[in-house]
C-alpha cells in the first residue's frame, strides 16, 4: 500500500502556514489603518472641545464687560444719591442701586460658574491633546514594528509558496489544475482529511469505493463539498 498520506498532510500543513502568514501580512496594514482612524476621531473631539472653550471664553468676557458697566452704573447712582434733591428722588435712586447690586451679584455668580467651566474644559482640551499624542506614538511604533516584521514574513511567504508548489506534486497531474483553482478559491480549506470515511469539511460519509481509494493512498474530490479528501497520516 503506497504511503501517500504523509505527503498530503504536509501539503495541507504548508497551505495552512501560507494562509497564516498571508493573513498576518494583510492584517498589519488594516490594524494600522484602524489606529489612524482613532487618531482622526480624537482630533475631531479636540476641535470640538477647543471650539466650545473659545465660545465659553467669549461668553465669559462678555459677562465681565457687563459687570464692569454695572459697576460704573452703580458708582453713577451713588453720586446721584449724594445730590438727591428730595426724599422721593432719594428713594428712587436707592431702589435703582438695590436692583443694580442684585443684578451685579447674579453676574458675579455667573462669571464664577463660567470660569469653573473654562477650567474644566481646559483640562479636557489638554487630555484630548495627550490622547492624540499617545495614539500617534503607539501607531508609529506599531507601524515600525510591522514594517520590520513584514520583511521576514514576505520572505517566509515566498519560501512557503515554493515548498507548497513542490508538495503539490503529490496531486495527480490530471487533477492538479482543478486542485489549484480550489486553492485559489478556498486556500487551505481546498483540502479536507478524512477519518473513518467522513469528510472533515462537510461531514458526509463517503462511498465504500472512495474509502478503498483513500486507504490505498489516493486523493479524491469529495462528492459532496468538492474538497480534496485524503487520509491523514496517524
Ligand atoms: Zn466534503
Amino acid at each position: 500500500m503506497p504511503s501517500a498520506g504523509p505527503d498530503f498532510t504536509r501539503l495541507h500543513q504548508l497551505l495552512q502556514n501560507l494562509k497564516s502568514v498571508q493573513d498576518k501580512l494583510v492584517r498589519g496594514p488594516r490594524q494600522i489603518k484602524a489606529r489612524q482612524k482613532k487618531i482622526v476621531a480624537a482630533n475631531a473631539v479636540l476641535v470640538d472641545k477647543e471650539g466650545e472653550l473659545k465660545s465659553l471664553r467669549a461668553e465669559s468676557d462678555r459677562k465681565s464687560l457687563d459687570l464692569k458697566s454695572k459697576e460704573a452704573h452703580l458708582l453713577e447712582f451713588k453720586r446721584k444719591l449724594n445730590g438727591a434733591a428730595s426724599n422721593r428722588e432719594y428713594e428712587i435712586i436707592t431702589g435703582q442701586i438695590d436692583a443694580d447690586i442684585a443684578a451685579k451679584a447674579v453676574l458675579e455668580d455667573e462669571i464664577l460658574e463660567y470660569l469653573d467651566r473654562v477650567d474644566t474644559l481646559q483640562d479636557e482640551v489638554e487630555a484630548a491633546k495627550k490622547k492624540i499624542a499617545d495614539l500617534e506614538i503607539e501607531t508609529q511604533k506599531f507601524a515600525d514594528d510591522f514594517k520590520q516584521r513584514a520583511a521576514g514574513m514576505q520572505q517566509e511567504e515566498a519560501e512557503l509558496n515554493v515548498k507548497a508548489k513542490e508538495a503539490q506534486k503529490v496531486i495527480p497531474s490530471e487533477v492538479r489544475e482543478q486542485f489549484q483553482r480550489m486553492v485559489v478559491a478556498y486556500g487551505p480549506e481546498a483540502m479536507a482529511d478524512c477519518t473513518d470515511g467522513v469528510c472533515s469539511n462537510c461531514f458526509v460519509q463517503m462511498t465504500p469505493q472512495s474509502k478503498v481509494l483513500l486507504n490505498n493512498g489516493n486523493s479524491l474530490f469529495c462528492g459532496s463539498c468538492g474538497r480534496l479528501n485524503y487520509l491523514a497520516n496517524e
